[in-house]
């Protein structure tokens, strides 16, 4: 059955009327995006985050190493994908938990690895070009970096485990994509505690933001997503989150809503006019923005610290 657009704006509309929207929970860290952003440009300057390359391994290294100076409890999980094409893949979950011993709590992931090929590049010849990934990949990754500085500089009110999940883009096809996401779900049952909600950040940084509510989230996760554009109207920012449903898209949040943990998709899919920048060579910092960066990074900021 399809949950259709005029049920989800009466659900949301009918808790603003309830709920009269107050200001920004006071006290809360403040997000700094012209630092995302240029945790953006060190991720792309490794070169494409391509399983097996260079640039994978130094990007790891490197998350890691971050992770560890903020972090009580980094792991990696490394394990392996044979593709339909018969390549061996070796990847790697990062996962930074922040309040370890804390019963309540919330799950935040991103994908950091990029699209081995440019597949919606116009000309057949730079089909080829690894993508560099500056929206696809590294934004998100560069929020939840910047993240675990505010949680090490003040203690969110629950638990947060941040997860950077590898292999979401490798493809070409389905088969071989969302492979990160994919092993933390069907490794869910054995955490100490499971997080009672998932938000996925995925292409959150471009110049000109645009937040629907993705339709599957808006099925599966409703309450995450009431959460998180109550967050964002709080903070002034209805214009960029509208409260409307937009495309379905399949991302890293299908395998964990698959596996029980409701998870809701926050990413803005037009990726420049016509949506020409995505999956492309054309994928680069200079079509982000701080200003969004900070606009994603605040609102995620303001749903931890008001209580999740
Ligand atoms: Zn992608």
């Amino acid at each position: 059955m399809r949950f259709g657009f005029v049920t989800i704006v009466l659900l949301i509309g009918a808790c603003q009327e309830t709920q009269v929207p107050v200001g920004p929970t006071p006290g809360r860290p403040r997000f700094d995006g012209a630092a995302a952003l240029e945790l953006v440009r060190t991720q792309v300057a490794f070169g494409p985050r391509v399983p097996g390359t260079e640039g994978h391994q130094l990007q790891l290294d490197w998350m890691v190493a971050r992770l560890r100076e903020l972090s009580p409890e980094v792991a990696v999980d490394t394990f392996s994908h044979v593709t339909a094409s018969g390549d061996s893949l070796r990847l790697f979950n990062v996962t930074a938990r922040f309040r370890p011993e804390a019963t309540r709590r919330i799950l935040l992931l991103a994908h950091w690895d990029t699209r081995p090929r440019s597949d919606q590049a116009a000309e057949i010849e730079r089909q080829s070009i690894p993508v560099p990934g500056a929206n696809d990949g590294a934004s998100g990754t560069a929020v939840l970096l910047e993240l675990a500085g505010l949680f090490a500089g003040a203690a969110p009110p629950m638990g947060v485990d941040l997860l950077f999940v590898d292999g979401e883009d490798y493809g070409p096809g389905v088969e071989d994509m969302f492979l990160g996401a994919q092993r933390y779900a069907s490794r869910l049952d054995d955490l100490p505690t499971r997080p009672v909600y998932g938000l996925l950040l995925d292409m959150v940084g471009d110049a000109e933001p645009n937040f629907l509510v993705e339709e599957y989230s808006a099925q599966a996760a409703s309450v995450v997503v009431q959460k998180v554009w109550r967050a964002a109207e709080r903070l002034g920012y209805q214009d960029y989150f509208p409260n409307r449903v937009g495309d379905r898209i399949v991302d890293d949040h299908m395998p964990l809503i698959d596996a029980g943990l409701p998870t809701a998709n926050l990413i803005d899919f037009v990726y420049g006019p016509g949506n020409r920048y995505w999956h492309t060579p054309e994928d680069t910092p200079d079509r982000l923005s701080a200003a969004t960066l900070e606009m994603v990074g605040e609102v995620v900021t303001e749903l931890i610290y008001s209580g999740g």
